[in-house]
């Protein structure tokens, strides 16, 4: 399994259980944050009081982000490649991917649990609710999804490299990547994409991400409404 070695506590289960985010590695805390807004004073707190919750307040409130760059979070993620693409603009993180180059095995695909319709108002979104045939209609997804791996197996089958025979592929297709980030651009990511403006799935991701730092962070959690 891909996400082999996450502890439970470390890990979120999201769009309907068929992708995950797992917190890899961390360094740092509120208090590092603090220190290295008040490093000219050459005091090291090692724990938060009253101030340092205001200040910590006040650097977000400001966009003072600079102390919020020496807290780093290594996050591995499960996601189909149409999240993977939108997530990859984010050019701050750092990434590593399982290549489809190397590899054949592991292949799994996203089937939505349900359908969204097309908003009328804005040509990027979707809204919930419709009267379409759900069942019918997913079947259908599932169905390419099925045909396009078999396409792929048949592909490799006849002697045809991973690397042409991966392009058959569905956009459906769940892919697994290392990201790396510092706090100040994670929360720039947060703030992007926990929006009522961005795709459903990949909100998925960034809760999954609030859910996964609030322990480590109390103060700003419970600042940015995460949900603890
Ligand atoms: C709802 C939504 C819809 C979107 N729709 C589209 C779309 O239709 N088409 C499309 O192409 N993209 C789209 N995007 C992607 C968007 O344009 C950004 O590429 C993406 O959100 C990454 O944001 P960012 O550049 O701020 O983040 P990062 O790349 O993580 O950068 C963080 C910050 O660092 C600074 N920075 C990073 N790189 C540079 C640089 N080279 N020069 C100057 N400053 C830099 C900027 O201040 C930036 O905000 C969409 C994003 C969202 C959230």
């Amino acid at each position: 399994m891909l996400n082999v070695n996450i502890p439970p506590d470390k890990h979120v289960e999201v769009l309907d259980g068929q992708g995950w985010i797992g917190l890899i590695d961390m360094m740092g805390s509120e208090t590092t944050i603090v220190n290295a807004a008040r490093v000219s004073f050459g005091k090291l707190r090692t724990e938060m009081n009253e101030k340092d919750v205001e200040l910590l307040k006040f650097l977000i409130e400001n966009k003072h982000t600079s102390p919020l760059e020496h807290l780093m979070f290594t996050f591995s993620v499960h996601c189909p490649l149409f999240v993977r693409s939108q997530w990859h603009r984010h050019r701050t993180w750092s990434y590593n991917e399982i290549s489809r180059r190397y590899t054949e095995f592991d292949i799994t695909f996203y089937t939505p649990h349900q359908l969204r319709i097309q908003s009328k108002d804005n040509r990027q979104a979707s809204v919930e609710g419709s009267n379409i045939n759900d069942t019918e209609l997913k079947s259908l997804i599932d169905k390419n999804n099925k045909d396009s791996y078999k396409l792929y197996e048949d592909l490799i089958a006849r002697g045809v490299c991973r690397e042409q025979a991966r392009g058959v592929l569905s956009q459906n297709m769940m892919v697994t990547f290392w990201a790396t980030v510092d706090l100040s651009n994670l929360l720039h990511f947060l703030e992007l994409r926990d929006h009522p403006h961005a795709q459903w799935e990949i909100r998925e991701y960034a809760q999954g991400i609030k859910k996964l730092i609030a322990p480590y962070l109390p103060h700003l959690a419970k600042y940015l409404k995460c949900n603890v």
